[in-house]
C-alpha cells in the first residue's frame, strides 16, 4: 500500500536512470497483476500543497494504455501528456519543460503503442476534419517506414504499422531535442534523460527502443 507521496527531498535523490528503472519495475508489476494499492485520501491530502513528480510521459489517448496503471504509479508520481499519436507540439513541449525545468522531473518518456489508430490513419492518409492536420505530425514516421519495410505502405501491412509506431516515437524524441533548448541542455547535463518505449496491447509490456 502506498501511503506516502513523493516529497521534494525524495525527488531530489532520484536520477534519470533510477526513475526509468522504477517505471519498468512498475510495468513488471502491471503485467504480473500485482499493482500496488494506494491510500488515496492520504495521498490526496499530502499532495494538496504541491507536487514533485519523477517523470513526464507523453502517451497516445488510447483507452487501452492507462499510463499510471501501466507503470504502477499513483497520485503525485508522474506528469502525463496525451495526444492521439503521442507526438510533440508547442504546448506539449511547454508542458514537458514545465515538468522538468520547473517541477523537477528527471525523465521524459515518449510512449507509443501497438496498433495505434492514429498511426494507422496516418499510414492510410486519412483526411477528416481536424484529424487531417493532426496526422501531419505522424506522416514523417510513415514516410520513413516506407523506405524500410517491404510490401504495402498502408495499415493492412502489420509490419509497416509496427515500424511506423517505432519511427514515430524516435522522430518525436529527435524533435523534442531539436525544438526544446531547455530539455536538450538538461539532457546534455545529465539532469534528465529523454527515452522512448512502445506498449504492447497484447502483453501490457513496455519495450524500450
Ligand atoms: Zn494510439
Amino acid at each position: 500500500m502506498r501511503n506516502t507521496a513523493i516529497t521534494k527531498d525524495v525527488q531530489g535523490g532520484l536520477t534519470p536512470n533510477s526513475v526509468l528503472q522504477d517505471l519498468l519495475d512498475g510495468n513488471n508489476r502491471y503485467t504480473n497483476d500485482n499493482l500496488t494499492a494506494s491510500n488515496v485520501s492520504e495521498l490526496v491530502k499530502q499532495t494538496t500543497g504541491g507536487q514533485f513528480p519523477k517523470a513526464v510521459i507523453l502517451s497516445c489517448i488510447d483507452s487501452r494504455v492507462p499510463v499510471e496503471m501501466v507503470f504502477d504509479q499513483t497520485i503525485g508520481d508522474v506528469f502525463v501528456a496525451r495526444v492521439a499519436g503521442n507526438f510533440e507540439n508547442v504546448d506539449i513541449l511547454g508542458s514537458m519543460e514545465y515538468s522538468c525545468a520547473v517541477a523537477g522531473s528527471k525523465l521524459v518518456m515518449v510512449l507509443g503503442h501497438e496498433s495505434c489508430g492514429a498511426v494507422k490513419a496516418a499510414c492510410d492518409g486519412v483526411e477528416l476534419g481536424n484529424i487531417t492536420a493532426m496526422l501531419d505530425n505522424i506522416i514523417p514516421a510513415a514516410k520513413l517506414s516506407s523506405e524500410q519495410v517491404e510490401g504495402e505502405a498502408n495499415s493492412s501491412n502489420a509490419e509497416f504499422v509496427a515500424k511506423t509506431v517505432e519511427n514515430n516515437v524516435r522522430l518525436t524524441m529527435d524533435r523534442i531535442r531539436e525544438k526544446s533548448k531547455i530539455l536538450q541542455e538538461m539532457e546534455d547535463n545529465g539532469e534528465i534523460q529523454i527515452v522512448g518505449g512502445v506498449y504492447s496491447l497484447t502483453t501490457g509490456k513496455v519495450t524500450m527502443i
